[in-house]
């Protein structure tokens, strides 16, 4: 017969105890690992397809839990992105409409739910959000966007310079914080890459990966526009056209021009690029081998997303910005061995706005009433509710700023449809009076023509798909708190 020393009583007397607090409060509280890269897109991730590079690591999250394909950004630019996940608002509530604007460090966001709701909560990387963090009992950020090599970290206050490349101490410090945190709590630690942001210098180990290969161009790397907004003609987004020396790390030829000149840009900047992704992956399978390593894997919600897209050659860009697909769409693996089925894929339309309130479901904990997204818990574990979105909200408030020049625009997208209206000028924006653009509008029919190469607008045919599609997007804006420019 077996005895049970004292000891081994009070241990199971406290993991009864432990297990009836869950039970009691619904579910256990699980840890959550939130790893976001900056303009990653997920055309560049094997799990999403990519015909360009392989992340096994990234893989390992999809093949473990669930691959979400339509997971959209309301505002696709970093600061933005980033204030309206930490917030669940969007940039007309939380104040954070352009890169220039700050997030009020008084302001609610998650972070600060889940401390209070009993977590340990540490914020690593890239934070971008101008004014220090708050709600962490841990952060150690780069100041602004940071720097690849040799980087300066602020921790608590406190600047300090490394030697390094940056993915591998922001993966580092994370897993420093991990192994002294205090096991008998949940975590929530947000580890924020810099990478693969421009200027794309990789790490010295990967200089030379995709040397003598090419990479495939996309389809519309030559897209010239036509029937296009003019303002989104002009936008100084172009491979080739509108790099520095800096980005093709080399003199750029003065006898190159328009498409030889795109074509020979591309190959250069996707390869940094995917280069600094290569880091990236690797990183997130040091972190995963920790969980694994620990015994943690079962018990924590692991995400890997980008705060927005990126183009990658697509229409002729790079960047962000411009509400198609590529810079509107976000990667989002997850994985969660106790709820989400393996291997599984979610078309849902999901949003920025929603990861807040999803984290804060999964730790039981209530949301609160001015937090603007829905958890999608359900969605991702199968159950999608009936009354879920089917279409959703994007504004884009940085109207035409000297260096990329995208216009000002709002819009909806529904499973079909997209309809953008570019409203010529600088509403929102603080401090600055860039001059108006031409108004217009757009409409594509993304099931005809996924890559939105056919502007439908001017088309008599779509009058009733306009008017309802507005009807809608006056009824999604309202329904937002914003109003038409
Ligand atoms: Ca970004």
């Amino acid at each position: 017969m077996m005895t049970h020393s004292r000891r081994d009583l009070l241990a199971m007397f406290a993991s009864t105890a432990v297990l009836r607090t869950a039970a009691a409060a619904g579910r256990p509280q699980p840890n959550i690992l939130y790893i976001m890269a900056d303009d990653h897109a997920s055309h560049a991730i094997s799990a999403y397809g990519s015909a360009i590079n392989r992340t096994p690591n990234l893989d390992r999250i999809a093949q473990g839990g669930v691959r979400l394909t339509n997971c959209f950004c309301t505002n696709s630019i970093c600061t933005p992105s980033r204030a309206a996940i930490l917030t669940g608002q969007y940039s007309h509530r939380n104040g954070v409409y352009t890169l220039d604007d700050k997030l009020d460090p008084k302001h609610n966001h998650v972070a600060k739910e889940l401390q209070r709701g009993g977590y340990q909560t540490a914020m690593i990387g890239k934070w971008h959000l101008a004014t220090d963090p708050t709600g962490f009992d841990y952060w150690n950020i780069l100041p602004g966007q940071g720097v690849y090599y040799d980087p300066t970290f602020i921790k608590f206050g406190e600047r300090k310079k490394y030697t390094g490349y940056c993915t591998d101490l922001i993966t580092d410090f994370t897993l420093d914080w991990l192994k002294q945190r205090d096991a008998k709590k949940p975590f929530f630690a947000m580890c924020h890459h810099k990478a693969p942001h421009r200027p794309w210098q990789p790490a010295p180990k990967y200089k030379d990966l995709f040397n003598g290969q090419t990479i495939p161009e996309p389809s519309n790397l030559y897209d010239h526009y036509e029937g296009k907004a003019r303002a989104v003609a002009d936008v100084k987004m172009r491979v080739g056209e509108n790099m520095t020396r800096t980005d093709v790390k080399q003199d750029i030829p003065a006898d190159l021009h328009g498409d030889a000149l795109r074509k020979w840009a591309y190959q250069l900047y996707i390869k940094d690029y995917l280069r600094c992704i290569q880091s990236v992956d690797d990183n997130v399978g040091r972190l995963l081998d920790y969980l694994d390593a620990e015994g943690l894997a079962s018990n924590t919600v692991v995400v890997y997303t980008s705060d927005q897209g990126f183009y990658l050659g697509d229409h002729g860009w790079f960047d962000k910005r411009l509400m198609y697909e590529e810079a509107l769409r976000m990667p989002f693996l997850m994985r969660y061995p106790a709820g989400i089925k393996a291997g599984s894929v979610n078309r849902d339309i999901v949003l920025n706005i929603d990861f807040a309130e999803t984290f804060l479901d999964y730790a039981g904990l209530k949301a609160p009433a001015d937090m603007q997204g829905r958890s999608f818990r359900a969605n991702v574990e199968g159950h999608t509710p009936k009354d879920w979105r089917k279409g959703m909200y994007y504004r884009y408030w940085m109207h035409n700023d000297g260096d990329h020049h995208v216009p000002g625009h709002y819009g909806i997208r529904t499973d079909r449809w997209k309809l953008i209206y570019y409203y010529g000028k600088p509403l929102g924006m603080t401090g600055a009076h860039p001059p108006d653009t031409e108004a217009a509008w757009e409409l594509y029919d993304l099931r005809h023509d996924p890559r939105e190469m056919k502007n439908l607008y001017p088309d008599a045919k779509y009058g009733r798909v306009v008017r309802e599609l507005k009807g809608e997007l006056e009824r999604l804006q309202r329904e937002a708190g914003d109003a038409p420019a």
